[in-house]
């Protein structure tokens, strides 16, 4: 099931799900929370009558550095034993179609395309084998950095921490297997990067457990799973694209600061 957040004409934004037929994709409201039970309403609204949101309003941002052999090596960095991990702040959301900002402190943005889990159930110490039982589902990410600053810092709250560098989207996908789904990002139509999942060093089952052993993982948290090779800079103007296939495509447009 495809669960998303969305505006329909002046009222509040809401929970839904869509619907795929023939004709198009319709939206459903939900009634009750994404996270405990819930109640699907017909869905009867075009999707194009709607605006789509950022799919959650996350909780923490947990993203896993050099995750994928070939992108480690594109910046010279060894491969961790580890998974690295760091955090971005929720104010760095932004939905599909909505801009990435460019920000005057940095000449080099760049972008990540990301599989993103979104955590359904608190826990902590959870093994692999019990992990995928906390997840809610999966959407796309874009794991915007100012490639810049991230050199420059001894750490990377900057770099990845500004307003709009955390596009995700377009909805949450409750029935996906993450093993072996392509990953690609395309700016103005050109391929930038195309990996798999079954790349990542540490798998999503890993990633839970490990991350799980440091802090509480909470309903509406994210896990941004790392990025594969192929980085490279967004301009003023461009449109950037990132997919996971069986899920969907995260669009935004990139602006600079001032320019809109
Ligand atoms: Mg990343």
């Amino acid at each position: 099931m495809r669960l998303i957040r969305y505006l329909k004409g002046d009222q509040p934004p809401a929970y839904g799900w869509l619907l795929d037929e023939p004709t198009g994709s319709y939206a459903g409201a939900i009634e009750g929370s994404p996270f405990e039970g819930f109640r699907r309403m017909d869905a009867d609204t075009p999707l194009q009558s709607i605006r789509l949101l950022s799919p959650i309003l996350p909780g923490k941002i947990i993203g896993i550095g050099r995750n994928y052999a070939a992108h480690a090596h594109e910046h010279g960095a060894e491969i961790p034993e580890i998974p690295l991990f760091f955090l971005k702040p929720p104010s760095a959301v932004i939905g599909p179609d909505e801009p990435i900002v460019l920000p005057p402190q940095s000449q080099q943005v760049e972008h990540e395309a990301e599989l993103v889990v979104v955590i359904g159930k608190r826990g902590r110490w959870l093994s692999p084998e019990e992990s995928l039982d906390y997840i809610l589902g999966y959407t796309v990410g874009n794991d915007v950095t100012a490639r810049d600053l991230q050199r420059k810092d001894e750490q990377w709250t900057r770099a990845k921490g500004f307003d709009t560098f955390c596009p995700i989207g377009p909805w949450i996908e409750t029935d996906f297997d993450p093993a072996d789904s392509l990953i690609t990002c395309h700016v103005n139509g050109e391929m930038r990067q195309m990996s798999s999942t079954r790349d990542m060093i540490f798998n999503v089952r890993q990633l839970i457990a490990y991350v799980s052993s440091v802090m509480t993982l909470e309903p509406g948290d994210l896990i941004m799973t790392g990025t594969p090779a192929g980085v490279g800079p967004l301009l003023d103007g461009d449109l950037v694209e990132a997919t996971v296939e069986g899920l969907g495509t995260l669009r935004n447009p990139v602006v600079k600061e001032g320019s809109h």
